[in-house]
């Protein structure tokens, strides 16, 4: 039986990976999203499937439809995006939220939070485990994405408690491939363009800052597997691809695939920058038998191939 299911952000760079695996797995797919982040261009080869439909909507309004399950992605990612609007931001997280969360109590449906590493803050243990309460600056420059995120997670666990909503809460760490929005200044879209356009590499900091780096193909596999777990696992679960680079060595590996003439240049680091993020997969391991299998020298060639596309 074809299910039917609606993700929210889905013309986003996750959200157009998600609705893609969805339609192959035989689903009827709503994409709902407002386009602030989120591209048509990111969806067009999906629009003739005639068991995918596309939907303009702003998920701080209320929305109705039958489905029986909801992804909820919708949120801008990339801090320079999500620092745009931060009241929009902090409004799309909660007010989304309850609006997401009252349609899947209304309809019984199943959904799903696309939540975040960043609940973790500037993280005083490492790698992060979920029991870890985070340590986030409540009035910093990201506090509109960690806390909105923050009191997101809250709401579906309070759903869950007293109106029996069958929710899921992944954590999602540091993820790229290709459709990441070229302007989103994030650090691997940023180094890849700055490399294939033969710029100066902007290193915030002295690069010593490290992340992990998950491809798309493996967190899309993951946050679907764990959907389709049974209802007694509600996460939080951390997905990630625990093996971990300092900003420097992303630099030099994007360089060295690109085989690029670029320079390093480092600039000052933005306010309440993690400086290190690792996720602690055991949970998803033990409960999904989830790992990531990309490394990312592969995931970085497949993502510079997409940008080889569309940098004139
Ligand atoms: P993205 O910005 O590409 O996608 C977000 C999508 O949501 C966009 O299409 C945007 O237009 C849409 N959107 C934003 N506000 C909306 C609103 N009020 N109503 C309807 N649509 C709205 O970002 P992404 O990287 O694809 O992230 C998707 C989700 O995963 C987000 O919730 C993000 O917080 C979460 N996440 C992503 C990462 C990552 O590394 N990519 C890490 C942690 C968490
Ligand atoms: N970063 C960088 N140069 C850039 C963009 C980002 O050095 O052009 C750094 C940034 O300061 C951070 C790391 O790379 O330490 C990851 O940044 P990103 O915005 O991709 O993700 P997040 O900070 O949310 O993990």
């Amino acid at each position: 039986m074809r299910k039917k299911i609606l993700v929210t952000g889905g013309a986003g760079f996750l959200g157009s990976h998600l609705c893609e695996r969805l339609l192959n797995e035989d689903n009827e797919v709503f994409c709902l999203d407002n386009y602030f982040t989120g591209q048509k261009q990111n969806i067009i080869h999906l629009l003739n499937n005639p068991f995918f439909e596309l939907i303009r909507h702003d998920i701080t309004m209320p929305f109705y439809i039958e489905v029986d399950e909801v992804y909820n992605l919708a949120c801008p990612a990339s801090p320079i995006h999500y620092q745009y609007n931060a009241i929009k931001t902090i409004k799309t997280s909660v007010m989304g939220s309850i609006n997401m969360l009252g349609l899947a109590k209304r309809i019984k449906a199943k959904i799903l939070q696309a939540s975040t590493s960043e609940v973790y803050g500037d993280p005083q243990i490492h790698p992060q485990t979920e029991d870890y309460w985070g340590h986030v600056n409540p009035i910093g420059l990201r506090a509109c994405y960690d806390e909105g995120k923050r009191c997101a997670e809250s709401l579906f666990i309070n759903y869950h408690r007293d109106n029996k909503v069958r929710i899921k809460i992944l954590r999602i760490f540091n993820t790229y491939g290709p459709r990441m929005h070229p302007n989103d200044g994030r650090v691997i879209s940023n180094f890849i363009v700055q490399a294939l356009k033969g710029e100066d590499i902007t290193i915030y900091g002295d690069g010593t800052q490290s992340r992990s780096f998950c491809y798309v193909d493996d967190l899309i596999d993951g946050m679907i597997t764990f959907m389709n777990s049974g209802d007694d696992f509600l996460g939080p679960v951390n997905m990630g691809n625990p093996n971990e680079f300092t900003i420097l060595e992303l630099a030099e590996k994007v360089i060295q695939l690109t085989a690029s003439k670029s320079k390093l240049i480092f600039k000052p680091l933005p306010s309440d920058d993690p400086i290190q993020r690792q996720p602690d997969i055991t949970l998803a391991k033990k409960e999904l038998n989830w790992i990531p299998e990309i490394q990312l020298e592969d995931g970085l060639i497949k993502t510079i191939d997409f940008f080889k596309t569309i940098i004139k």
